[in-house]
């Protein structure tokens, strides 16, 4: 019998509890011949690889009913810059189709993956999955072949694997698999992705996890307390299965109670919405109980696509959202700029991107673009209830010439005789110490307010939030920024405006008493938290969480702030 060992790991990519014998996934090696060809074949290698990228389209599209993943994947195959790289490579170096699309590959994703922004990092997956899919058409070979030993084995499947992309992942038989752990990735990935709307646990960034493991070792998934455990011995296995039963117990009791509106113990009620990304994270919203969307982004329908997206297919994303969810939908305006770069828009490189032009300040500089955006949410607004949030506001200026040109929008669909949403509200997110110095000016100027504790956190502690070397003093506990949180509601409430926040710090399970505490109306978490912020909620007293958050007053050291949150 092998020896126990338990590994912790914070990497978590979709929470769940498994058991089951590891399969080590070893992605088939390519052995295409990449050479330099002489000029008269230049012509045929052109043509092999449009052939390539026709049948690569064909095989994803027929693969986009089972993960949307895929539907995306159509656009990225045909991607412009990509081809011209593939062609330039062909036609100007001499390459073969094969040397060509391996090098135009590793040129896109090596940029992608040299990003600050996660996201961006994460598509340099799909780009090389492309790439994979690209080469084995060259070569002949079927990439759709299932994975061999997922069908030799009657025990669940722990995969375990260096990286997965989505085709690698949809290929294997869904159900004999009950986790995976990938030694790269990260969380907003596609396979954490998909693994999460498969509901199994998940585990990305392991290192070295494949090195620890032999193909069919037994091991124990438990990404809800954070642990990987090989070998488990029987005592292990038993303690393991009573952990599992007493989850998978909760998870049916907080989602039964998620779709009930959350009040503290005293009676006060306390909404908790959802972030989402696209249509299918609002539909998610639905299923897990949330009393509305906080923060809709609308920055990855403009990254994802392959140019501005226009008024029509901007407006047909807002209304599927609206009509989708009959509860009110926060619509944040476009926050491009800062480590959110487009692929058809350069943007002229900055010192200090996180200081520079991006979010409302883009906007406001590209009003054709606003007005498009605006136009949209407007229309959109009459099949349901849309709420409009302007990003990075800094000065009272930016809000009236957005507001402005807000107007102008409204007054143009009138004329067209358009439907819109004549009274729909419009907010700021405070997120830079400007905006939290102006709270109460601000507050008699917009309908709501929402924390955005991501950028607030950075900007009030000058630090970078996609810094490594400093990540270690980015810490939203900080008294500055909880004093600055507790300053924002203040001022909110005196103008009686409804506060919400929508960085991450909303989830965060050992601030919400103290949130609650301060005031905060509304959370907005990721779907699949908002049971559980909910059943917090419901277990906190406002009159012991006000009492916590005056302690806040006089405390000005970390020290102090530890204290209060561990007494509360
Ligand atoms: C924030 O800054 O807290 C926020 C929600 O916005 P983003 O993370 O998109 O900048
Ligand atoms: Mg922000």
């Amino acid at each position: 019998m092998k020896k126990m060992s338990i590994i912790k790991v914070n990497t978590v990519a979709s929470r769940g509890m498994a058991m089951g014998q590891a399969m080590i996934f070893d992605k088939p090696q390519l052995t295409a011949s990449r050479k330099i060809i002489s000029p008269d074949k230049v012509e045929g290698e052109l043509a092999r690889y449009r052939q390539a990228v026709d049948t690569a389209v064909a095989q994803v599209s027929s693969l986009s009913n089972q993960s949307d993943v895929f539907a995306a994947y159509a656009d990225l195959i045909q991607d412009y810059a990509l081809t011209e790289l593939v062609e330039n490579n062909i036609k100007n170096e001499l390459q073969n189709c094969e040397l060509a699309v391996e090098n135009a590959i590793r040129t896109f994703s090596d940029m992608l993956a040299a990003m600050d922004d996660e996201y961006m990092r994460e598509r340099a997956v799909d780009i090389r999955d492309i790439g994979y899919r690209l080469l084995s058409i060259l070569q002949g070979r079927d990439v759709h072949a299932p994975v061999s030993c997922a069908g030799e084995s009657d025990k669940p499947l722990i995969i375990i694997a260096d990286d997965l992309s989505p085709s690698d992942t949809i290929k294997m038989d869904k159900s004999k698999i009950a986790g995976f752990v990938t030694q790269r990735g990260g969380i907003t990935g596609h396979v954490a992705i998909i693994a999460r709307s498969m509901g199994i646990p998940a585990f990305v960034g392991v290192s070295g996890i494949m090195d620890l493991v032999a193909d069919d070792s037994s091991v124990i998934l438990d990404s809800v307390n954070g642990e990987i455990i090989l070998n488990p011995d029987e005592v292990m296995r038993e303690e393991f299965l009573g952990r599992k039963l007493r989850w998978e117990e909760k998870q049916k009791l907080l989602l039964h109670y998620g779709k009930k509106p959350a009040f503290t113990i005293d009676g006060k009620p306390v909404k908790v919405l959802a972030n989402a990304g696209c249509v299918e994270d609002v539909k998610c919203a639905a299923e897990y109980g949330a009393d509305g969307i906080g923060l809709f982004r609308t920055e990855f329908l403009y990254m994802n696509s392959k140019h501005f997206p226009t008024e029509e297919e901007q407006f047909a994303v807002y209304k599927e959202a609206a009509v989708s969810f009959n509860k009110e939908i926060t619509i944040r305006t476009l926050d491009i700029g800062g480590d959110k770069a487009l692929p058809y828009f350069p943007f002229e490189p900055e010192e200090n991107p996180f200081l520079g032009w991006r979010a409302i300040r883009i906007s406001l500089s590209m009003q054709s673009v606003f007005k498009t955006h605006l136009r949209a949410i407007l229309r959109a607004g009459f099949f349901g209830k849309l709420r409009i949030m302007y990003p990075m506001i800094t000065g009272y200026e930016e809000l009236v010439q957005a507001n402005e040109i807000l107007e102008e929008c409204k007054a143009e669909l009138a004329a067209e005789g358009k439907p819109f949403d004549r009274d729909i509200q419009v907010g700021i997110m405070i997120e830079t110490p400007a905006a939290v110095i102006l709270a109460h000016d601000f507050a008699h100027h917009v309908n709501f307010f929402s924390i955005g504790t991501n950028d607030l956190t950075q900007y009030i502690l000058a630090v970078d939030r996609g810094n490594r070397n400093v990540a270690g003093l980015y810490n939203t506990f900080h008294p500055a920024v909880l004093k600055s949180i507790h300053h924002i509601i203040k001022a909110g409430h005196s103008a009686g405006i409804e506060v919400g926040m929508c960085g991450e710090f909303a989830a965060d399970f050992e601030a919400t008493r103290l949130l609650v505490g301060m005031g905060l109306d509304e959370f907005s978490v990721a779907a699949a938290s908002v049971p559980e912020i909910k059943q917090r909620i419901r277990n906190i007293s406002v009159a012991e969480a006000n009492a916590s958050a005056a302690e806040l007053r006089d405390c000005y050291t970390q020290k102090c702030v530890d204290k209060i949150i561990a007494d509360s």
